[in-house]
């Protein structure tokens, strides 16, 4: 397993996106300007634009881009509602499993898989379905595997200020599988850690529970 390290490139501790986010509004004339890039993409590609299969395909693409793109929209930063740890729960929060998709910055296809996210909290604790909100904000914009992994980890420390924090993220690359080496379903693992996960005996007690499986 490969534990990357913050590198500082991306500040996810202010508002993620900083100013390049895209604005909200106007979204006639974004679809349309992007839909005309992908025209002339397909032009290039010789390919007869009066299939009628080609006709809307611009600005479907257009519009699937800003879905798929969603973590960079103004405002698309989920709201974290945090609460007050009045139980004093001091173990592991673990949310394993958590289903993504998300664009690998490289190619411009998919990369999908599953996020295991897991902290222990200090004074606070966080609500269990903000944890594939945070995930799926910065899985929705053209990414790396190692950055999400660490984005997602750092929000978490930032935000909670938890005793620990951990992130296993488990992906198939279409890049990896459709083109160059071809190896289908090859599965990329990363992991970040923060606080207390950095003790060996409190990461094996986290990656035990991952390898357990729940028969539901
Ligand atoms: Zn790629």
């Amino acid at each position: 397993m490969k534990e990357t390290v913050a590198e500082g490139a991306y500040d996810t501790t202010e508002t993620a996106n900083g100013d390049n986010s895209i604005p909200m509004g106007d979204d006639d004339g974004l679809v349309h300007r992007m839909a005309g890039h992908m025209t002339g993409i397909m032009r290039e590609l010789n390919l007869d634009l009066d299939d009628p299969n080609f006709i809307e395909t611009p600005e479907r693409v257009a519009k699937m881009y800003l879905e798929m793109f969603h973590g960079l929209r103004e405002g698309a930063e989920p709201k974290i509602t945090t609460f007050p740890n009045e139980g004093d729960y001091h173990h592991m929060v673990i949310e394993k499993e958590i289903p993504f998709y998300s664009m690998c910055a490289h190619h411009f296809v998919p990369f999908y898989g599953h996020a295991h996210i897991a902290y222990i909290p200090g004074e606070t604790i966080v609500g269990l379905s903000k944890l594939p909100r945070i995930l799926e904000f910065y899985a929705k914009r053209p990414q790396l595997q190692e950055r999400l992994t660490e984005q997602i980890a750092e929000f978490l420390w930032g935000r909670l200020g938890p005793q620990g924090v951990m992130v296993v993220i488990e992906a198939r690359h279409l890049c990896v599988e459709m083109r160059g080496v071809k190896k289908s379903g090859a599965l990329t693992t990363t992991s970040a850690l923060r606080g207390c996960f950095a003790d060996r005996k409190v990461r094996e007690e986290f990656l035990a529970l991952l390898a357990r499986k729940t028969a539901w």
